[in-house]
């Protein structure tokens, strides 16, 4: 068997290296590093492929989500709803620009936000709320949507697991994933669906005035070179990733289909099993598998990790400590906040192999081993 991985980065690369090692090298020899044409040649490709009036790149997934945040002007002690069952970047920003996260419960079958929880949640003091897409799979934006515009609070979609995934209203009107909220995040970390070479993030809007203060933030607080009108930061993406992502945003619809294919294949496989939950696919949205993950019943998690590791079968704990138990948070005190799905889910998570290499024999072998070895 091939040396199996999460996310095989090298078999994808090879597929397109000609391409892509001829951007490189052009952007090496016209020597423009930063802020190159690739980078706003992106930003126009993007914006046309998501169908969003403005994507501004910035340095990586975790920048793009504070970016939103200031550009939204909150002040410290500002509420803002989030999940906490996500990967720590977005609750991070929250915490560094000292708001307050005010954490909510997920629902067991998306893994996503419940928005019941986000409605009991809402105070006077909410001026955000961050929807995270997790594991590739929307958030139900629509009442989530008609929630937010009913108390005026802006939606920070955190996108940086879905990218190229869509949404449907009850009306059929179809959206891509990022572009429903106020302002959109996402991140070109080399493993995410759209990966670079490298770090590198992007914000998304609809909104021209907003547009102007999320890149002025992003380029120290200035518009005019040198004439800086607020504190902002330095997050750019190189020229370099930009050239990369340009080809592979081209690929991107082949990416999630061959993701979703292996979805599928691990789908129909463990169908039958009564201590395999499958990842449930809801209708209102495209999946787009940035992880495959299982919930496990009356199975220990631990020992077929370390049997599956033996048999070179890499799996993961997406992730093994939520946000509101993390030491980072502890001056907030939310540690024992009753948050019973993603309790259970933090104990019984476990995400396979995906990528878009993914072939039936080494499909067969992860199924076929997962099988056995649970039982
Ligand atoms: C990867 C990720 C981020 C952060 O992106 P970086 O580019 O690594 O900074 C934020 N939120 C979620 C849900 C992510 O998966």
């Amino acid at each position: 068997m091939h040396n199996l991985q999460m996310v095989d980065l090298k078999r994808q690369y090879l597929k397109i290296k000609t391409e892509i090692d001829a951007a490189v090298i052009n952007v090496i020899e016209s020597t423009a590093f930063i802020n190159g044409p690739d980078v706003k040649h992106l930003a126009d490709e993007m914006a046309a492929y998501l169908g969003v009036k403005h994507v501004i790149p910035c340095a990586n997934g975790t920048d793009a989500l504070q970016i939103a945040l200031m550009a939204l002007g909150l002040q410290p002690g500002d509420e803002v709803i989030t999940p906490s069952f996500t990967y720590i970047a977005t609750v991070e920003v929250v915490a560094l620009l000292r708001l307050v996260p005010v954490f909510v419960d997920v629902d067991a079958d998306t893994f996503t936000m419940n928005i019941n929880s986000v409605k009991n949640a809402i105070t006077p003091k909410t001026k955000a709320i961050i929807p995270v897409h997790l594991y590739g799979q929307c958030v139900n934006m629509e009442p989530l949507m008609a929630l937010a515009k009913e108390h005026n609070i802006p939606l920070i979609e955190d996108n940086a697991q879905a990218i190229g995934g869509t949404y449907t209203f009850a009306d059929g009107t179809i959206k891509k994933t990022g572009t429903m909220g106020t302002i959109g995040c996402t991140s070109f970390f080399p493993s995410k669906n759209l990966g670079g070479y490298g770090d590198g993030g992007a914000i998304f809007t609809n909104d021209d005035a907003l547009a102007e203060t999320l890149k002025m933030i992003a380029n120290h607080g200035q518009k005019t070179k040198y004439y800086h009108e607020m504190v902002g930061c330095n997050s750019r993406l190189d020229t370099i990733q930009a050239a990369i992502l340009r080809i592979k945003l081209r690929h991107l619809d082949e990416y999630c289909d061959a993701r979703r294919a292996a979805a599928d294949y691990y789908d129909n496989a463990f169908k039958n099993n009564p201590k395999i939950v499958t990842p449930f696919r809801a209708h209102y949205c495209t999946h787009v598998f940035h992880q495959y993950t299982l919930q496990l019943k009356n199975a220990d998690r631990n020992k077929l990790q370390e049997q599956l590791a033996e048999r070179k079968i890499p799996s993961m704990i997406y992730y093994p400590v939520p946000s509101h138990k993390q030491n980072m948070l502890k001056e907030y005190g939310t540690a024992d906040l009753s948050l019973p799905v993603t309790d259970m889910l933090q104990d019984c998570v476990i995400s396979l192999p995906i990528h878009t290499e993914l072939t039936t024999e080494e499909l067969a072998y992860i199924t076929t081993n997962v099988l056995e070895l649970i039982g």
